[in-house]
């Protein structure tokens, strides 16, 4: 994928939708239970993307953030249809854009698995990928 590629997606129902204009900065895999909640048991898949790179196109996503635990990520989701599409963590602007939301997720290849501490006997890591039982430092 080049940097001046353009990625789209959006949810289910098509009410909400968004590019990508900035090539993605991780691409990856989180096994974390917040993760297996939104996604039927599996890792998420995601693009870490810049700020700069992403904007919603169509329609208004909702947020929601958990109050009950510290620095708990905002997620953004289709008020009609309540897909999850993006996640933006407290310490980093940057967002967390779910593969299965994009136009095309065919080319995606994750390159880290992160929160893998919390992974299902279930759950596949693709060989010689980075394996991190939390997020990564630094
Ligand atoms: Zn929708
Ligand atoms: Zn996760």
């Amino acid at each position: 994928m080049q940097a001046t590629e353009t990625q789209t997606g959006g949810c289910y129902c098509s009410a909400v939708r968004f590019a990508i204009t900035a090539a993605p900065l991780v691409k990856g895999q989180c096994h974390c239970r917040a993760c297996q909640h939104m996604a039927g048991g599996a890792p998420q898949y995601f693009l870490l993307v810049p700020p700069t790179g992403f904007a919603w196109t169509q329609g208004q996503p909702r947020t929601y953030t958990r109050q009950d635990i510290e620095n708990a990520v905002t997620r953004y989701f289709c008020p009609d249809c309540g897909t999850q599409l993006v996640t933006v963590r407290q310490d980093n602007p940057a967002f967390v854009v779910k593969v299965g939301v994009l136009d095309d997720p065919s080319e995606f290849k994750p390159r880290v698995a992160i929160c893998h501490a919390q992974a299902q006997s279930f759950h596949h890591v693709p060989d010689g990928i980075p394996v991190f039982d939390d997020l990564p430092t630094g």
